[in-house]
């Protein structure tokens, strides 16, 4: 008799976590992903991971939807398409979190840690000052029962850390697993901390949901960024604590800046909403993402470097993605965007410029706030043209207030832009932040907000400037405020 071994049908995912705006970094793996299941006939499958509770953003989760959609990186399964092995976001199966972590405690492979967060903290200063890498030492891996009952009905809260071999499942002091685009990996487990696995709070850490997640979802090939190398040991080990099969594992070059540093919006825009919101095309961000790594063939048309999504979908290779870093090189999306734009028709870019630059709901906002500010209604253009403009930079020296200097103001602008990145993008939420900013640091209402209105829109004079930030919209608004830095930065190294 012959044995055939079917090989599982082919599941991947992309797991992102609601914590902002979506990234270029998401798009990236979204990409990969997308197409590594339509070459194969799989599934691809969309994970919201929204356990961290303290970095969740509400407007997050449907910012990644319609990201991802307009890329044209849709999904079979999801929070809002459902599927057979929903839910889809992790804050509705905390349930089954808490049911494995039980099973874990009960075979040995976790355990209760009482230990308080202060406690930890103490430790932790202790093996920072002796310039030891930060662990958790195991002091509560050897509980006695009687220990753990008294400390339960003491209703002492705990987390739940997974015992990291020694002493766990299997006695063996390193873990070893396959990455596909690099071979075997090997940690030591002295190198391998105790891992939090449940919260205090109740809710799993991404290590134990994602693993979980991933099993129950019949994840086959795990396709991530690099950054998860090091979480890698600690799934494996989950893997093995729970006598799953381990899936395949695939780490993605990270991109970079262009110093090589990794993608930060404090060099680059990394929001996805930025660049729809900029005039950028979907099918030149695609284009852009797929070249970062490697994988098409170098002649694909010509060697022009242009391949839509299908011919990606047709030509890719991923065991040809290179690992050195690709650098996120925005001169060169500019470059594709452009090209792009050249192929369409002279109608069908003029639609583009109709609907997303002069889009009807963006210019209907815009006109509420002309109607009683001007006389001819060719004005408009006069007081509007940054709101359909690009590159805005107020005239030197506009921008600083009678008695302040250049530094103080830009050291201020810098307060300004942390501020508007951790605020709600409403004018209810925007006034008293910035306030409360000009307060702290002394700085009066007028300076404040004639400094952001120069940035903003590049003159001292303009329609009400918050109300016209909340049309302009966040992701674009806190692009200015990072240009103009960097284009002062420039200003003063070159006068130095
Ligand atoms: N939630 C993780 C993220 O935000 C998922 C990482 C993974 O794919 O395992 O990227």
């Amino acid at each position: 008799m012959t044995s055939t071994t079917t090989e599982a049908p082919i599941r991947v995912r992309i797991a992102p976590s609601p914590t902002g705006d979506p990234h270029v970094g998401t798009a990236y793996i979204g990409l990969l992903n997308y197409i590594y299941a339509r070459q194969r006939g799989g599934k691809f499958v969309l994970r919201i991971e929204d356990t961290d509770r303290t970095r969740f953003v509400s407007t997050s989760e449907q910012m990644i939807f319609d990201s991802l959609r307009w890329l044209g990186l849709g999904w079979d399964e999801g929070p809002d398409v459902g599927g057979p092995f929903g839910p889809y976001r992790q804050s509705e199966r905390t349930e089954i979190y808490r049911e494995h972590s039980e099973i874990l405690l009960k075979n040995g492979t976790a355990y209760r840690c009482f230990c308080t967060p202060e406690e930890i903290e103490e430790i932790r200063k202790q093996q920072v000052a002796a310039k030891l890498p930060p662990r958790y030492p195991g002091t509560c891996r050897h509980l006695t029962a009687e220990k753990i009952e008294a400390n339960l009905a003491a209703g002492k809260s705990y987390t739940v850390r997974l015992a990291v071999p020694p002493n766990g499942a299997d006695l063996t002091s390193s873990t070893s697993f396959r990455d596909e685009l690099r071979g075997e990996i090997t940690f030591e487990h002295n190198n391998v901390d105790d891992q939090v696995l449940m919260k205090s709070d109740g809710f799993p850490t991404y290590h134990l949901a994602n693993v979980v997640d991933d099993h129950l979802m019949q994840i086959t090939d795990v396709i991530r960024a690099e950054e998860w190398i090091s979480s890698t040991p600690k799934h494996v080990l989950l893997y093995k604590a729970f006598g799953w099969q381990v899936p395949r594992f695939w780490h993605m070059p990270l991109l970079r800046n262009l110093d090589k540093s990794k993608i930060s919006k404090r060099k680059n825009p990394v929001s996805l909403i930025y660049y729809r919101d900029s005039g950028y095309l979907p099918e030149a961000i695609i284009n852009f993402l797929g070249l970062m790594g490697g994988g098409m063939p170098s002649d694909i048309n010509g060697g022009t470097e242009q391949f839509s999504l299908a011919e990606m979908v047709e030509h890719f290779v991923f065991t040809d993605i290179r690992l050195g870093g690709p650098v996120f090189d925005l001169t060169k999306l500019k470059w594709l965007n452009g090209e792009y734009l050249r192929k369409l028709s002279p109608e069908d870019f003029f639609q583009q410029v109709r609907t997303r630059v002069f889009g009807d709901d963006y210019l209907r906002q815009v006109s509420a706030l002309m109607q009683t500010r001007i006389e001819t209604l060719t004005q408009f253009g006069d007081l509007t043209g940054f709101f359909f403009s690009d590159a805005v930079l107020p005239p030197a020296d506009t921008w600083v207030p009678k008695k302040r200097t250049p530094e103080e103001t830009l050291a201020f602008a810098q307060e300004q832009l942390a501020v508007l990145e951790a605020t709600d993008w409403t004018h209810e939420a925007l006034e008293p932040a910035l306030k409360k900013l000009g307060e702290e640091k002394q700085w009066s209402v007028k300076e404040n907000f004639m400094l952001l209105r120069s940035i903003i829109t590049g003159s001292t004079m303009s329609p009400p400037l918050l109300e016209s930030m909340v049309i302009f919209g966040k992701a674009r608004s806190l692009d200015r405020v990072r240009r103009f830095l960097d284009a002062q930065k420039k200003l003063a190294n070159q006068k130095k």
